[in-house]
């Protein structure tokens, strides 16, 4: 008997110990104004258990020396699709619904998701799955199983509009098909309030609306929509979510599909690339946040221009500025790429940063945007985007100074996910 215990002193004791402490050189903790020098992290299970000076770290300690790189908080991308591969065109977007079932594409999606924890993204509130049904749950049960590699996800499910207003639309093929849609379609309030309880009961983590559509240009150079929800049914989608105590996300570019969002409820705007102050003000009344999507208006507003649909390439010609002044304002930003919407193998989501700093913000700011901003959207502060006692493990690291250069983001060369390297 004396013996055992002996042994389950021992076994405890090593438990006690096993812990890793990972040496950075610049350490940018998420939060914090400034960086630091000559600190440890030390990793305890999935949890961040200290942070120490070099001269602290005991002797004979299992080191991830990663002293002549910066270390981060693993980044947080607040728009992904990790069941879309791009789509410029609706041939494009038609092809991935038409020619490819649900279980292919659930296998590029876990290439997708690879592919975003390789890029450092340790988290993402992935926004609905575009015709995939719940796929988004099944690939996020998969990730936290251990079968597949992959970022925390916050998932969406399938996002709700209204009857007729989504791809695959009913005119553009024969009549006599029936078309899959990339949402879940509903007409007044009570079939809105049952797509959002069925969706929850599904898995969603986050409600997705579709808020507006038809974008024009006015004479005096603002934006225009056409609001897709009656208030009745934007209502009851809000109530419905806040109620279950999940949260709203709302695709919505301009004034007309803005405001009556964030009247109703919407935590965060997706895109809002044609807002104006007013929007601007009510952001900040609510506590909203504005997730831009700028990589994703880069990569299609040309292309769709072309194929005649000009007023993306307009907006994105005046997003800078209103991004400058909802900066300005203290309007909360949170890193958003739309990933999928643009090819996940050819564009690294951190792009999005290099749009920040280009737009106006310090590339301090430009990275809280994907940490402590970001975890704040998800209500995850102090467990995600930060490096902190008590925080989840998710730690990066960059080889060159993305203070002095943000593009450094774009190529990570370390990855711990949940205490666990996923890349070295
Ligand atoms: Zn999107």
């Amino acid at each position: 008997m004396k013996r055992y215990l002996c042994l389950i002193l021992v076994l405890l004791c090593y438990k006690a110990h096993a812990q890793t402490i990972i040496k950075c050189g610049q350490l940018i903790d998420g939060k914090s104004d400034q960086p630091f020098s000559k600190k440890a992290i030390v990793v305890a299970g999935n949890l961040i258990r200290d942070i120490i000076d070099w001269d602290k770290i005991p002797v004979g300690a299992n080191v991830i020396d990663l002293s002549t790189k910066t270390v981060l908080p693993g980044l947080i991308d607040c728009h992904t699709h990790v069941l879309l591969q791009g789509d410029i065109t609706s041939e494009e977007y038609d092809a991935q619904l038409l020619k490819e079932s649900i279980p292919y594409r659930t296998i590029r999606a876990t290439v997708a998701c690879k592919i975003a924890l390789m890029n450092g993204f340790t988290t993402i509130r992935d926004v609905e799955t575009e015709g995939a049904m719940y796929a988004d749950v099944d690939l996020k049960k998969a990730i936290n199983n251990g079968v597949i590699p992959g970022p925390r996800m916050f998932v969406s499910t399938r996002a709700i509009n209204t009857t007729g207003h989504y791809p695959i639309g009913n005119g553009e093929y024969s009549w006599e098909l029936h078309m899959p849609k990339g949402i879940q379609e509903v007409t007044g309030a009570d079939e809105a309030r049952k797509a959002v309880r069925e969706q929850i009961s599904y898995g969603a983590d986050w409600i997705k609306i579709y808020a507006d559509r038809g974008y024009f240009r006015k004479q005096d150079g603002s934006f225009g929509s056409i609001p897709n929800f009656t208030t009745e049914e934007i209502q009851a989608v809000a109530e419905e979510t806040i109620r279950s105590k999940r949260m709203l996300a709302a695709h919505a570019m301009t004034p007309d599909g803005i405001i009556y969002s964030l009247k109703a409820g919407a935590r965060t705007i997706e895109h809002g690339s044609a807002m104006n102050e007013e929007c601007m003000d009510l952001f900040i009344a609510k506590g909203a946040f504005w997730v831009p999507t700028l990589t994703v208006m880069d990569y299609v507003a040309e292309g769709r221009a072309k194929l005649g649909a000009v007023s993306y390439l307009q907006m994105y010609q005046g997003v800078q500025a209103i991004f400058g002044k909802a900066l300005k304002k203290g309007v909360k930003i949170a890193f958003g790429t739309d990933a999928g919407g643009f090819d996940w193998q050819k564009i690294p989501q951190a792009r999005e940063f290099g749009f920040y700093v280009k737009y106006g913000m310090t590339p301090m700011q430009a990275i809280k945007t994907a940490t402590t901003v970001a975890a704040e959207l998800l209500n995850k502060s102090g467990q995600l985007g930060e490096i902190s006692k008590g925080a989840y493990a998710d730690i990066i690291a960059v080889d060159s100074d993305p203070l002095q250069k943000i593009e450094a983001l774009e190529k990570v060369v370390f990855v711990m996910k949940d205490g666990k390297v996923e890349k070295k």
